[in-house]
């Protein structure tokens, strides 16, 4: 039988499908398979720590105050003193709904910002990598809204329109936070990108909360947030519990395992001061109680548990099995 040419095309556009499909399968690509950094269980929720790719910040702006020799340790700069960082989202299934926190730092960066951090726009296929669809999403959770924690709750379409990529989802967002990106100082205005919520708040699709520093909101059984004041004015940690095992989302209050050290806090801190008093008050509750904590911008160790070394410093520790317990 002669192959029409119009099959002949039809034919080649399923094997570019399949090739497609067999692309993007996580277990095909090494790739795609980067892109789910890790998956755990608390209690009876499932946790996937998907990303938005790697990118690239200033190591002394990392460390504020601590000196180079001593941070190079745990994190190497390159040639421009810049460390590699990761953008890590958490999508917590609870059984009954789909919970995302954090959706990285998106497609609308400037170009020179993007460049210069080499942000990689990557967090769509990280979800299509763990095969979860976007569509499935119930809520969003932002801990705050610097670029780097919000970037996909919208997506810049090629027309250039801006439409919220969880169409079905709620999202949530401290109130204060909104309020502070609109002022635009000078000391942080590059931080906020008004389309990563304004939209959301006009159309109603953002919720914003008003919780005060160290109150405890509850936004569905076993799913609840914290303010931790310090790296902004209104940081918000989010609480997994279930099953007596409890993860928590500190975001940039320990954006990574290197930054344990209650004084080793960030240059882009408002109240670097703060910061070390919500540290020890974080670890007050979350080494005694075995929190498993979830880092913001880990790219290689996005999850661990803490406990104090001999010298009285906060170490990351293996997780202990049942009879250590
Ligand atoms: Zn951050």
């Amino acid at each position: 039988m002669r192959v029409s040419s119009c099959d002949k095309q039809i034919g080649h556009r399923a094997h570019a499908e399949r090739m497609m499909t067999q692309m993007t399968h996580p277990a095909e690509n090494a790739a795609t398979r980067n892109l789910v950094r890790a998956r755990t269980t608390v209690g009876d929720f499932e946790l996937t720590i998907l990303t938005d790719g790697t990118y690239f910040l200033d190591g002394g702006a990392m460390f504020g105050v601590v000196p180079k020799p001593l941070w190079e340790k745990r994190a190497p700069a390159d040639a421009q003193n810049r460390i590699l960082l990761g953008t890590n989202t958490v999508v917590v299934r609870t059984g009954r709904q789909t919970v995302v926190i954090e959706t990285g730092i998106g497609n609308k960066l400037p170009e020179k910002l993007r460049a210069i951090y080499d942000a990689k726009a990557r967090l769509p296929e990280s979800f299509n990598a763990a095969g979860i669809r976007l569509e499935e999403v119930d809520v969003v959770i932002n801990s705050h809204l610097h670029f780097d924690h919000c970037g996909w709750n919208t997506t810049r379409l090629h027309d250039g329109r801006v439409v919220p990529t969880f169409p079905n989802a709620r999202y949530f967002a401290h109130r204060g936070e909104v309020e502070h990106g609109h002022l635009q100082l000078e000391r942080d205005a590059v931080s906020y990108i008004s389309a990563n919520y304004d939209p959301l708040v006009e159309s109603g699709q953002m919720s914003l909360l008003d919780l005060k520093a160290g109150e405890i909101h509850t936004l569905m059984r076993g799913i609840s947030v914290e303010t931790f004041p310090g790296h902004t004015h209104q940081l918000m940690a989010v609480h997994i519990e279930s099953g007596g095992e409890h993860a928590c989302y500190i975001s940039d209050l320990l954006p990574t395992s290197a930054h344990l050290d209650v004084t080793w806090v960030m240059g882009y801190d408002l109240d670097p001061l703060r910061c070390i008093e919500e540290r020890k008050r974080f670890y007050a509750r979350a080494i005694p109680e075995e929190w498993l904590v979830l880092f913001t911008h880990d790219h290689h160790t996005p999850m661990g548990y803490v406990s104090w070394s001999d010298k009285g410093k906060p170490v990351l520790r293996p997780k202990r099995q049942p009879q250590e317990k």
